[in-house]
């Protein structure tokens, strides 16, 4: 099955609260299928893929893993047979897993800001990775321990509790690239560097940075941070570990 789509239409940035939608077949490689338009997140930017299901006709099969190709977005299915170019599909995601993943990223994104506020040296996050159930953060901090681990939590958890309105917006790479500390990581910065439009997650009155990821809409969904430890990777290299609860 060739394909004939030039770029999938992410759903997720449109609307990262969509969990369900319709959308025509583009083509296949194996068990890749290719969409007009999908809602499910592909792996990217320290956040896993969503999972979930795509319908067609009355079979359904299970997607268990999403990723990008170029600027397209591929789904891989546990039994590809049911599809064809031009039909329609239904897909569904895992809404509880990416409604957790959601939150760990906004969590995350308000710890990177506090830590920044709190620390004032660029560069102390140096990256992060989420999961369903937890998340970490890793620092390059000369003093990180317990006691500062918990001061960070306790002041993330306080900017929770503000309510905070997290938007997105779009802007140009020089618009971008004028605004200092727009992204934390050298990876980042190089990216950025690359990009022609710049997406930056808003965490209003509190942070504000490029950024790929889906979040959720307002700080007060994330619920509590509770540390689950820290780890020292190096003379300079800290990692924080933490879950969150409702
Ligand atoms: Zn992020």
């Amino acid at each position: 099955m060739r394909k004939y789509t030039i770029m999938t239409i992410k759903l997720y940035y449109e609307d990262s609260y969509t969990r369900n939608f319709v959308s025509r077949v583009t083509g296949s490689d194996g068990n890749k299928i290719f969409l007009e338009k999908t809602a499910f997140y592909p792996t990217g930017g320290g956040q896993p893929n969503d999972t979930g299901s795509l319908t067609v006709g009355g079979r359904t099969v299970n997607v268990i893993d999403v990723g990008k190709q170029g600027d397209d977005v591929y789904h891989i299915v546990d039994d590809p047979s049911i599809f064809a170019s031009g039909i329609e599909a239904r897909g569904e995601i895992d809404w509880n897993r990416r409604y957790s993943l959601m939150r760990y990223h906004t969590a995350v994104h308000i710890i990177d800001a506090v830590v920044n506020r709190m620390v004032r040296v660029e560069g102390s996050i140096t990256g992060s990775q989420l999961y369903p159930d937890r998340a970490r953060v890793d620092f390059r901090l000369e003093n990180f321990n317990m006691d500062t681990a918990q001061k960070f939590v306790d002041e993330s958890n306080a900017e929770i509790i503000r309510a905070r309105t997290v938007s997105v917006r779009y802007m140009t790479r020089d618009e971008a690239l004028q605004i200092p500390n727009l992204s934390r990581t050298a990876p980042g910065r190089e990216l950025l560097k690359s990009l022609e439009t710049v997406r930056i997650v808003d965490i209003e009155g509190l942070d504000f940075q490029a950024d790929g990821g889906t979040h959720v809409s307002n700080t007060k969904e994330v619920g509590r941070i509770i540390i689950n430890g820290i780890e020292s990777k190096g003379k300079q290299n800290k990692r924080l570990s933490f879950h969150l609860e409702p």
